[in-house]
This record gives C-alpha cells, sequence and structure tokens, in this order.
C-alpha cells in the first residue's frame, strides 16, 4: 500500500474528516460497542486517508497537520468516538510522534510508513500492575547480551496492548530507564485483554508479559538510559495534548445533547430550557467549553512556536478539559433525567467516557502537581510580603 497521501489544505482536511466520521463512525457505534473493538475496515479506511498520521510529514504518509489543526482533528474523532480518538491518542501521538522525535532515520524511514499505513497498529506500554503514577519506578528490565537486550517484565492498562503489532515498551537497568521498539513477533511477548472496563472497552487494553524478550541492538528509541527524561517525557506530553482536545470533545458533544434535549422536553407546560437552573447548568457548560477551548488553542499555538512553555501549557490545559468533560457530562446526565440514565440517549456514555480522562497521561493529581510546581516558582515575588 503506498504511504503518500496527497497533501491537502488543513481545512479541507478537516471537513473531509468530519464527513468521514459522520459517515464512517456516527452510524456504526453501537456496532462497535457491540463487538468491543474497532472493526479494521474502518482502521484501514482512516489509513487510507493520512488519518492515522494526521500530524505527520508527507513523507512518512502524514497529512502535516500543525499542532492547532491536529488539535481540532482529535476533537473531531472523538466527539463521535472516544475509541477511535484513543487509537489516534497511542498511535500517532504517543507512538508515532514520539518516534518522530527520536528515532533515528532508518527507524523512521523503516517503521513510521507501516504504521501510517495501517499495516502495523503500535501500543506505548509504560503502566505496570504495580506501578501507574510512579513511573520512574517501572520494574520491567533489560539486560545486554552480545546480539540484543533482553526485556522481561509486565505491563499493565495497554491500550490497543491486545491487538498491536509494535509496542515502545520502557525497561530498566540499574534504575535508568530505556524505551525499546518491540515487535509483537519476536517472541517471548504475551497480551491478554482486560475486561470489565467502565468504559473504552473497544480499545483493546490488554496486560503484556514480556518473557526472555531479545530487542535487536537497533531497536533503541533515543538512547540507552535516557527513556524516561526524554522518550516518556515526550511522549506523555504529546499524549497530554491530545487528551486535552478528547476532553473539549466529549463536554462540546455533551453540551450540544444537553441544549437539544433541554429545547424539546416538556414539564410543568414549559420546554426545560426555560427553567432558571437548567439554564444555569447549560451557562456553565458553555462558560467551561470556551475556556477549555481556549487552553487548548492556547497550548496549540505555543507548540507550532516550539515555545519552552507549551509543556506546562499543556499540562493545565488537559488538567482543566478533562475535568470540564466530567463535570460538563455530569450536568447533561442530569439534563435528560431518567432518559439519561439509558443507553437510548448519547450522554451516559460521554458519561462514562470522560472519567477515563481523569487518569491517563498522568492523573489529574499528578497534573496539579507539576502546574503547583511552576506555579509556586512563577508567581513567587522575591522580597514580598508573606
Ligand atoms: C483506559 C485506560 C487506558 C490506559 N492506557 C495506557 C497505555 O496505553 N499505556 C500505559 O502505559 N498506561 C496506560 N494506562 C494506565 C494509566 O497511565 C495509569 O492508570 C495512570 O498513570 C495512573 O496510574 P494508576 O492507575 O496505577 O494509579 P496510581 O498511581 O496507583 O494512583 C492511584 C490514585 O492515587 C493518586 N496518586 C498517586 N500518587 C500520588 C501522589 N504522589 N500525590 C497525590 N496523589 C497521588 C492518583 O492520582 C490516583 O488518583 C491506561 C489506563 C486506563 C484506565
Amino acid at each position: 500500500m503506498s504511504t503518500q497521501v496527497e497533501v491537502q489544505g488543513a481545512q479541507e482536511i478537516l471537513r473531509e474528516a468530519e464527513s468521514f466520521v459522520d459517515r464512517e463512525i456516527r452510524p456504526f457505534l453501537h456496532d462497535f460497542k457491540q463487538r468491543e473493538s474497532i472493526p479494521r475496515e474502518t482502521i484501514r479506511a482512516m489509513a487510507e486517508r493520512g488519518y492515522l498520521a494526521a500530524s505527520w510529514p508527507s513523507e512518512y504518509g502524514g497529512l502535516e497537520l500543525n499542532p492547532v489543526d491536529y488539535g481540532r482533528f482529535t476533537e473531531l474523532f472523538g466527539k463521535a468516538s472516544p475509541a477511535v480518538r484513543s487509537l489516534i491518542t497511542v498511535h500517532t501521538s504517543l507512538v508515532g510522534e514520539t518516534l518522530l522525535r527520536f528515532g533515528t532515520d532508518k527507524q523512521k524511514a523503516d517503521w513510521l510508513p507501516k504504521l501510517s499505513s495501517g499495516e502495523w497498529l503500535s501500543a506505548f506500554g509504560l503502566s505496570e500492575p504495580e506501578i501507574g503514577s510512579d513511573a520512574k519506578n517501572i520494574r520491567t528490565n533489560w539486560r545486554e547480551e552480545a546480539d540484543a537486550y533482553v526485556l522481561n517484565g509486565s505491563k499493565k492498562w495497554i491500550t490497543f496492548g491486545a491487538i498491536a503489532d509494535v509496542f515502545v515498551i520502557v525497561a530498566e537497568n540499574n534504575g535508568r530507564s530505556t524505551a525499546f521498539w518491540v515487535e509483537r513477533d519476536f517472541g517471548g511477548v504475551e497480551t491478554r485483554r482486560i475486561e470489565g472496563l467502565m468504559a473504552a472497552r473497544e480499545t483493546e487494553l490488554a496486560e503484556i508479559e514480556l518473557t526472555e524478550v531479545r530487542v535487536p541492538k537497533d531497536h533503541v528509541i533515543g538512547r540507552l538510559n535516557d527513556g524516561f527524561e526524554y522518550v516518556v517525557t515526550s511522549a506523555l506530553d504529546h499524549g497530554r495534548y491530545s487528551i486535552a482536545w478528547a476532553g473539549l470533545a466529549i463536554a462540546q458533544e455533551a453540551l450540544e445533547a444537553m441544549v437539544a434535549y433541554s429545547r424539546k422536553r416538556v414539564q410543568f407546560g414549559q420546554r426545560l430550557n426555560q427553567f432558571q437552573l437548567i439554564r444555569g447548568m447549560i451557562g456553565d457548560a458553555t462558560t467551561k467549553i470556551h475556556a477549555a477551548r481556549a487552553l487548548c488553542l492556547r497550548a496549540g499555538e505555543l507548540r507550532a512556536n516550539r515555545s519552552p512553555e507549551a509543556v506546562i501549557e499543556t499540562t493545565i490545559a488537559k488538567y482543566f478539559a478533562s475535568k470540564v468533560a466530567v463535570e460538563v457530562a455530569n450536568d447533561a446526565l442530569q439534563v435528560h433525567g431518567a432518559n439519561g440514565f439509558t443507553d437510548r440517549y448519547p450522554v451516559e456514555r460521554l458519561y462514562r467516557e470522560a472519567k477515563v480522562l481523569e487518569i491517563i497521561e498522568g492523573s489529574s493529581q499528578m497534573q496539579q502537581e507539576m502546574i503547583a510546581h511552576y506555579g509556586l516558582k512563577k508567581y513567587h515575588k522575591r522580597g514580598g510580603k508573606a
């Protein structure tokens, strides 16, 4: 399959992506839910249009969207299907953009076209059964042999881990982490799907067992022992940017559902949208979404300008937008009353899907820590009175 996609203008790409979402994703959400997976045909159709590589250079099959347009692109998919948006978050942002930044020319030339064409699906393996937020202390380990690095350990909660062909696996040696490119068929890689999730059931979450996995020496991403400081930090920053827009997407979709329902449903002889308490929820949701959108756009512009402030502004956008998603989805469900409590309306799904955004790519508490660290320095007035 050719990986070269004819690059169009960003506005045209976004228009086409929106119509793709309306045509190929929204009508099939029930089917995705029943089968608890995204059909391969959908992923193939996305790959053919360059949607698995929207932010990458065209030489690797990408659409060259700048960070702001890539954010808008993420929002379009995230409004319709958080699962498909997760594929974009992991495959395009976490894995692809990290490889673009840290991969050697040969790694990029060999691997990115396979990712953009959908020949390979990818996953990012950092979390473990016993280690989540404290990611510097992972236990999956590596040792060096003459012709390979040998990996042993377990990963957990890995999005698309059950079906991925390749994994970025972060492993430690003497307390220093390294990121490895691990192909499923290296031998010693076993994945087990995680059942019973509150949401994200189409995202093929898996536990991964790595037993004496022999990784060729040219499959290290970035430098040996610099995995956490460079590769993981950068990957999570890309992931956070995507999740910020994912939060905005869920909140926007929930607001639209809340508005539509409140204009139709009649109680006490009036439409719900006439009641002050309902209008209060709609007013608050609109305000929060405008604020979240402003933060997402600002983060995108700073990223486009390669500003040193981009990382912290991305963290702030992710923290705020994921909180807004949870709050607005909650209010949207409230406005729907008992109908909102059923799967005949979209708000119960949005309510469940929103919650995970406060846990992944660094929990809200970890974001608050980072933001507080920044705020304590930035807003400390030297010599000021206590
Ligand atoms: C749907 C889903 C998809 C995921 N996909 C991936 C993936 O693709 N790849 C991957 O590597 N991981 C993935 N994860 C894992 C995710 O990154 C972790 O769940 C997350 O980092 C939090 O870790 P934890 O769940 O172990 O919680 P813990 O770290 O055990 O934390 C539990 C609670 O304590 C709080 N807490 C922890 N430490 C502190 C502290 N110092 N101060 C204050 N509060 C603290 C946390 O905020 C949280 O509320 C996924 C998880 C989910 C649910």
